[in-house]
This record gives C-alpha cells, structure tokens and sequence, in this order.
C-alpha cells in the first residue's frame, strides 16, 4: 500500500486524466485512448480512494455520472437522478456482489434478469397523457440535454403510447453494426464504433443527419410515471409493460433463479458477441423484485441492486515498475516490463514484452510509466502506449545492459538487427540445465513444471532464472502451447506451494558445485543451530553463510574441502545475493529441521555387522535426517553402536570404552 503522499499524488494524476478522457469521449465524441483502458485507471483511482478516503473529492470521476454539457443544445433537468451501474469485471466479482445485497433480504430467494448491455448512448424518454414530448441525454445525472429532435428521428420510437400513460422512460440508442458499416464506407468522418457514430447522431443540431444514421432504441426502465397501481412490481413486469405500449426493449433477456445460472450466458455471448446486430460490451444483472431492490437501497454513487457485468477487455492500464533482461535459449537479450498485476482479457498479468531497445526508444518507454497493455493472442502482452500526461518527473529512463545479466560476457547486436545476443554460447544452456534442476524432484519438486515447460518458459521470454517463476500470474502462461486453462492454474498452485520447502531442498535446488542432497540436508541442520526459527528467508540464508570462509564449513559435520571452497565462491559472487534477495521478496520461507525431527541432535553412531531391514546407506541417512550423525570408529564420545550380525571390533571397542550399544531391532525403534 502506497503512502498517503504518495498516494495523494497518484490520484490527483488519475483524476486529470480521466476528467480529459471524459471530455474528450462525452463531449468530442473521440476517444483518446481505448474504453478498457479508461475502465482500469478508473479501477485503480477507486481502489486508491478506497484507501484513503479523505482523498477523494466531489470533482472525482468516480463520483460523478458522465458528460460535460457540449452547450448548444438546451439543457434539461431530470425528472428523477440517473445513476451509473457498479461494474464487474468477472463472475468472482459478481458472486461477492450476490453476497453484499444478499444481507439486506436475508434468508429470501432472489431472482434476476440479464440483459446484454448495447454499448450505446443512454437516454430518458418523456410521455404525457401517452404522447412523446421529450428525449434528455443522461449528461452529469441531473440535467442533460434536450435531443428531442434527433431521437425523434428513430424508426422504432413510438410517438405515441398504446395506454394514455404519463412516464419517463429509460433506454440505450444506439446503431446497428450493419448501418455503422454502411455509414463508416460512405462517410468522409470515420468512426472508431458504433457507439461513437450513435452519441454524435444523437447531439447532431441538424435531424436529417440523425435520421441518415437510422437511430434505434431499447428501453429498460420505467421512472417517475402516473400508473398507480398498474406499476410494474419487478423489472419483469416493466419488459413487460413497455412492450405492451409498443415501447422496444432489447429482445435478448433472461431470467435467473441464481447467479450460478448467469455464468454459462456471460461465457456464451462472449462468443456470441460479434454475430449480433449490435455492440454489446458485457451484461446488466438487475435484482428483478421491486421491493428487495427497494430494501437494498442504493449507495452514493450506484443502485445496490444492479450491476454492469463487462467483458473482459484486451487492453488495459498499468504502471512499469521495472524493466528486466531476460537471456532466451538463443542469448537474446529481451527487456521485458515488470507490471503491476493487472487483470486483462480474463486473467492477471504481470509481464509485458518490449521486444528490443529500439523499440523502447520508439515508444519513449521508462521505468515507472504507466502504459497500456494490449493482449492478442500473444504469449506475452505487449505495451501498446505511454500516457505520458501521467509522468511526475520520477520515470527513468531504461539502459540496455552491455554485459550478460546472466554470466557477464560482453554481447553483440550486429548491425541492421534489433537483437542483442550474449557472445558466450553456453550460457542459456547453461542456465536451462539450473532451472529444470531447481524444479526437479528433490529440489524444489514443482508439479507440472518439468523441462518442457521450463523450455517453453524460456523460449517465451517469460522467465530467466528460477526467482522469475515466483513472480508469475495465470495470464503470462495462459496463452502457451502446453497450458491449458486447467492446467494454468495448477502450475501456478505448485510454484506457490513451493514457497515453503524444507531448507535442505532449496540450498540443493540451487544447484552449487559439489553440493548434493546430503551435503545440502547437513547445511541445513547446521543451519538450524544458529537459528532458533521455524523458517527462514533465503536472504536470511546468506547473511550467515556469507562471511563465512573455508574453515568455517570444514569445522561442520560432513563438509570437506572441495565442498566449502565450493561454497565460499558461491555466497561471495553479488549476483547469488541477488537471486537470494529475490527469492525472498518471492515470500520463500524454507523450513528449518524441527526440533522433534532432530530427535538425535548431538548424536554420533557407530554402524557394524549387517542390517537385515535397512541398507547401511539407508540407516546412514535415517540417523542424519533425524540430526544425528554416523562416523567410522568408535570413541568415547560416540553415542551409541548399532550392532547388526557378524560384528566385529568395533562392538568389541564399544564393550571395552562402555558405549551405549543397539540390537537392530532397538535402533529401528529409536528411529520410530
Ligand atoms: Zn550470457
């Protein structure tokens, strides 16, 4: 969570640009940048505010309904306040949703009704005595303008009611695809949507143009009205209602007994979506019985009882908090965006590739911007643009690295290529070999990472090194070859699960020269001396093994010379330091050897003659995972000899220096 200065500031730079975002789409009919990506600022403003709540203030665009009045045409006040719909953005959000207003009707069933949401304009409609006298643009919820004269113009508008009723009617205008296609070809202005087209029609001054552009309406709402008794008593009847009058409302509605149900439609008109006549971008979920809507009341800014439930987008916005080398098979260099998560097209992502430095050059990207992202159909996302009216001086500006971030060779980027390689050609290769060590069993034994995945992985660009694969969300792997959405998931369950491995596992996990399990297990119970914790943080790791030296590690049960050279060089190169630090901003906390696990802690034994129910290499290993250990002659200060059958002097020696000694059967017991 950012502080409150620094969050004080964040907002003031979201609300700027979603103010202009605002004018430029309400008012200009343009669009500065694309709707999803409004949608995210605005997410991550309302999330700031959320946090602070004496930073919001009533000029906020999460406070206010909409549009800036253009000025030319009359302006209007409501009959009743227009209120814009909480958005959700998938069904965890929906069902959290169903929970809240659940509260306010306890222990009641609550039905629904879905509406594909036409991505129009919305409008009020007035009738008195059963004639049309006006149509008002939504502008800030309480006054719009007067468009009387270009809804007019919509063919499927009745002017006059079929009841001699008084009402103010709510809907959405909007054009069809097919006469946006008609028009988009003809017309010298182009448009980016339909909805564009609809919203400058609808603002026209001139009716002729409304009418070119064939208008139509769907409505939804009934509000403030002279029915009395013959109101509608759930958003059923009202469908019902309009209909009866001749009013159009969108054909396509449902009906639900839960919001289990609205699943499967919210899935199947993602598919559906462009085979329809019109532009539709997600669903409305509305509370269908009158008096729980009424019970559940509604907030500042939204009804309770309603939610826009919106498809998710290709693009989105974010901040890059970093940029990072990643080293392909190949030695490619490619920089590669470290985002705040983000959630796009269905899933979280956390990586967007910048391909080259040329291209980061391009698109004038730096370390703190916040940019959209664009997924399509890509592995990895790519940063489409930088809102640059969002900088505050802080950014900074990316250098590609002229050493290896991997093993510091000198790399070449011929010229007239984009791509920068490493000049050592072993080493991808070398760093594949230590990633599908690192997940392999008896390391950090990740599930359903093996070395296809970690070669696809690296192939992608999506990792480096093993710290990479704890910064991973399901969207950065979603898109490839062997993941399916399944699948995805689990994956990323097991690198998480693998958070919280035995010590022993993640020092052999790193894969050190000469360092096997057995000398890893006698490190980590080394370790479990010096510290009196449960767990451990990599970091924590190497703040004690770092100033060791060679002696240091000789002087510890099993670790000869070779081993603890081996391990000084490994703690005193930066670059392990910073995996280490990585792997412990990751959240790794390795478990230490318990104590009721280190039962023969301080324990030496003396093995002779032969086992009949374990190996010696086996009981060797039994004895020092259980903290004890094995030497090869007996002393006064061994603990105990186990004496299998046929032995020879050292049961002799035990006798003759009065050591403790086992049958076999009473060391099996020991070992429990
Ligand atoms: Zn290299």
């Amino acid at each position: 969570m950012p502080n409150h200065k620094a969050a004080s500031a964040r907002i003031n730079q979201l609300k700027k640009e979603l103010i202009k975002w605002n004018y430029h789409y309400f008012t200009l009919d343009e669009e500065l940048f694309p709707e999803a990506a409004r949608d995210s600022l605005k997410r991550e403003l309302e999330q700031l505010e959320g946090e602070f709540p004496d930073l919001i203030t009533a000029d906020s665009p999460t406070q206010r309904v909409g549009a800036v009045l253009l000025g030319k045409l009359p302006k209007v006040k409501h009959l009743s306040r227009k209120y814009s719909l909480a958005d959700a953005f998938n069904m965890e959000e929906v069902y959290e949703w169903g929970a809240r207003i659940q509260k306010f009707v306890e222990g009641e069933a609550v039905s629904f009704i879905a509406e594909p949401k036409i991505d129009g304009l919305n409008i009020s409609l007035h009738y008195e005595n059963g004639e049309f006298v006006r149509a008002i643009t939504r502008g800030d919820g309480v006054i719009g303008e007067d468009v009387s004269h270009t809804i007019r113009t919509a063919q499927n508008l009745p002017l006059t009611l079929a009841k001699k009723y008084t009402l103010e009617v709510g809907g959405e205008v909007y054009i069809t695809r097919k006469d946006f296609e008609r028009l988009n070809e003809g017309g010298e202005q182009q448009f980016a949507n339909p909805r564009n087209l609809a919203a400058g029609a609808v603002r026209q001054l001139d009716p002729q143009i409304a009418a070119d552009r064939n208008l139509q309406i769907a409505c939804y709402h009934i509000g403030k009205n002279n029915l009395g008794d013959a109101a509608p008593k759930s958003q059923q009847a009202i469908l019902e209602l309009l209909q009866e009058l001749n009013l159009p409302i969108n054909p396509l509605y449902y009906f639900y007994n839960s919001l289990k149900e609205i699943e499967k439609l919210y899935k199947e008109l993602q598919q559906k979506r462009d085979t329809l006549e019109f532009d539709i971008d997600g669903l409305v979920l509305k509370v269908n019985d009158f008096d729980q809507q009424q019970r559940m009341g509604r907030t500042a800014k939204t009804p309770r009882w309603a939610l826009a439930l919106k498809f998710p987008a290709a693009q989105a916005s974010s901040k890059i908090i970093d940029i990072q080398i990643q080293v392909g098979r190949t030695g490619a260099l490619t920089p590669v965006a470290h985002l705040q998560p983000v959630f796009v097209d269905g899933s979280t992502v956390s990586r967007a590739t910048l391909h080259n430095e040329e291209e980061i050059e391009r698109k004038d990207i730096h370390i703190g911007d916040t940019v959209i992202i664009q997924k399509a159909g890509d592995i990895i996302p790519e940063v489409v643009e930088v809102l640059t009216d969002m900088r505050t001086g802080l950014e900074q500006q990316f250098v590609m690295p002229l050493k290896c971030p991997i093993c510091g060779s000198h790399t070449v980027k011929p010229e007239g290529e984009a791509i920068r390689r490493c000049s050592n050609k072993k080493c991808s290769a070398r760093q594949r070999e230590q990633l599908a060590h690192f997940v392999a069993r008896g390391a950090m034994n990740i599930d359903g990472v093996g070395e296809k995945v970690v070669d696809q992985l690296l192939n992608a660009d999506i990792i480096t090194d093993a710290t990479d694969l704890y910064f991973l969300e399901e969207g950065d792997l979603i898109n490839l070859p062997l993941f399916k959405e399944k699948r995805v998931h689990n994956v990323i369950d097991s690198i998480r699960g693998s958070k919280h491995r035995p010590l022993h596992s993640f020092i052999f996990a790193l894969g050190m020269r000469y360092i096997g399990e057995k000398t890893a297990r006698d490190l980590a119970q080394h370790f479990s001396t010096k510290i009196n914790k449960q767990t451990v943080s990599p970091l924590s790791v190497a703040k004690i093994f770092e100033p060791y030296a060679v002696e240091d590690y000789t002087a510890i049960a099993g670790i000869g010379d070779k081993v603890a050279e081996s391990l000084v060089e490994w703690f005193k190169e930066p670059h392990n330091h910073h995996l280490l630090e990585r792997f412990s901003e990751a959240g790794l906390e390795l478990e230490l050897p318990q104590a009721a696990l280190s039962k023969l802690a301080g324990k030496t034994f003396v093995l002779t003659g032969t086992l009949h129910q374990l190996t010696r290499t086996d009981a060797k290993q039994k004895i020092i995972d259980l903290g004890g250990s094995v030497v090869g002659s007996v002393s006064k200060n061994t603990s105990y000899v186990v004496v299998g059958e046929s032995a020879g002097s050292k049961y002799e020696k035990a006798k003759e220096l009065d050591v403790a000694t086992l049958s076999e059967d009473e060391f099996m017991q020991m070992l429990g």
